[in-house]
């Protein structure tokens, strides 16, 4: 009899995850707590890494996603209230692009368009998983479905639930760090051409964003202390408009239309005891940062791979602990890595001490001068190594 994985959570990690795996040892159930359109609707702007790119290439989904992405060909990083700047572009590294804007409902879309071919893959929307429990050799879940609660047995649990929920029986110790900031996203148009150039700023309040993105119009995250970010979404479009001129300057021309303007709080945790069951952690579930370096997802989508890697690379007869364990070796040290490094870069550039601005606008002058320097960043935030 085959053996069965459940997915807990059908977000971008959890599909990208269902659809990696070829092996027909398996079957697969998803099972989402939204219901099919629910999560369309979220405009988020997400930056695909080369990387990630080859793995939805992979999974065959890049090809519907190319009309809706935006390629980046140049990231401009700059320092409010200094002259230091590294700018970078994708012929310098010989690569076509250096990332990919994609709206978070457009990436879902595809994924679900793929998973609706796939006979292998089973998905259970409107169901939402409670509880878990483990008896000798046997795993079981309990998921409540428009009211009724239905139970399942299964030998591999993959939690991909972004982290959020609390489910009864799955026990996971977590290193949490509150940076008591938010992030504010919103699309905004000016009346220059994007050109396909990503803006990075930092500024003494946060990291902030600006995307180029699908209609020539660029994605925002700002991100700040949650009371100033409280308050621009309390401002009216035009006051909301001037405030961002003032906050960004003059470099993108001037900004003229913005949407609707949504708030994140932002958090940062990665997993320090993994569950002692046949549960596999991945996405956001094992890992959260801060959007400055656009990693999360990516870092998802890298966890998603690499377990399917192990389960494709066992024999028939798989041991799902060890592979786990082995799952959770491969990804520990990489993942607090990358978790690592996005926390420097907030805390180095988001801070006010006296001299600091100006080491800080050398700091991005040196990385500018020095090629290897660059080849090494652009390779850990393409490839996540
Ligand atoms: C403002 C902002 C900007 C960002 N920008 C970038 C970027 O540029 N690049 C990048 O790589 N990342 C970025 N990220 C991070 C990225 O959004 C996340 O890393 C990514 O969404 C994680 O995907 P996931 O599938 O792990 O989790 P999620 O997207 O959270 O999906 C989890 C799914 O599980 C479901 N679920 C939860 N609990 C249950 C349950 N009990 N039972 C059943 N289903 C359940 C949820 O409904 C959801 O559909 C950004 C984040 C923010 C906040």
């Amino acid at each position: 009899m085959n053996k069965s994985i459940i997915i807990i959570g059908a977000g971008p990690v959890g599909i990208i995850f269902a659809l990696l795996n070829k092996s027909l040892k398996f079957n697969i159930l998803l099972l989402e707590s939204n219901s099919k359109n629910q999560v369309i609707k979220d405009k988020r702007a997400l930056a695909l890494s080369n990387g990630s790119k080859f793995i939805l290439e992979k999974i065959d989904v890049w090809n519907d996603l190319s009309t809706k992405i935006t390629p980046i060909n140049t990231i401009h990083t700059s320092q409010k209230g200094t002259f230091g700047r590294a700018v970078m572009k994708a012929e310098e590294f010989e690569q076509e692009s250096l990332g990919f804007i994609v709206s978070y409902g457009d990436l879902i879309t595809s994924l679900n368009k793929k998973l609706s071919n796939s006979k292998k893959i089973k998905v259970s929307y409107d169901s939402e998983v409670l509880s878990f429990n483990k008896e000798e050799n046997k795993q079981t879940l309990i998921y409540e479905q428009k009211l009724e609660k239905k139970l399942l047995d299964c030998d591999l649990l993959v939690l991909a639930d972004g982290g959020r929920s609390k489910i009864k029986g799955i026990d996971i110790e977590k290193t949490n760090k509150s940076f008591d900031h938010s992030a504010l996203v919103s699309s905004v148009e000016t009346d220059t051409p994007h050109s396909n150039i990503a803006y990075e700023r930092f500024t003494s309040m946060g990291p902030m964003a600006l995307l180029p993105n699908l209609n020539g119009k660029y994605s925002l995250v700002w991100t700040g202390p949650k009371e100033d970010i409280k308050s621009l979404i309390g401002l009216s479009d035009s006051e909301f408009l001037i405030a961002l001129q003032d906050h960004f300057g003059e470099r993108v021309g001037n900004f003229e239309l913005c949407e609707k303007r949504i708030t994140f709080p932002l958090k940062q945790s990665f997993i320090s005891k993994y569950p002692k069951e046949n549960i596999a952690v991945i996405g956001n579930s094992a890992q959260v940062m801060h959007p400055v370096a656009g990693q999360g997802l990516n870092t998802g989508i890298r966890d998603a791979f690499i377990l399917a890697d192990c389960i494709e690379s066992e024999d028939t007869n798989l041991d799902i602990k060890s592979m786990i364990n082995k799952f959770n070796d491969m990804r520990k040290l990489e993942t607090k890595k990358i978790v690592k490094l996005t926390e420097s870069l907030v805390t180095i550039f988001s801070n006010d001490f006296v001299g600091l601005n100006k080491f800080r606008g050398i700091a991005l002058s040196f990385l500018d001068l020095i090629p290897p320097l660059k080849k090494r960043f652009v390779r850990k935030m393409s490839y996540g190594k």
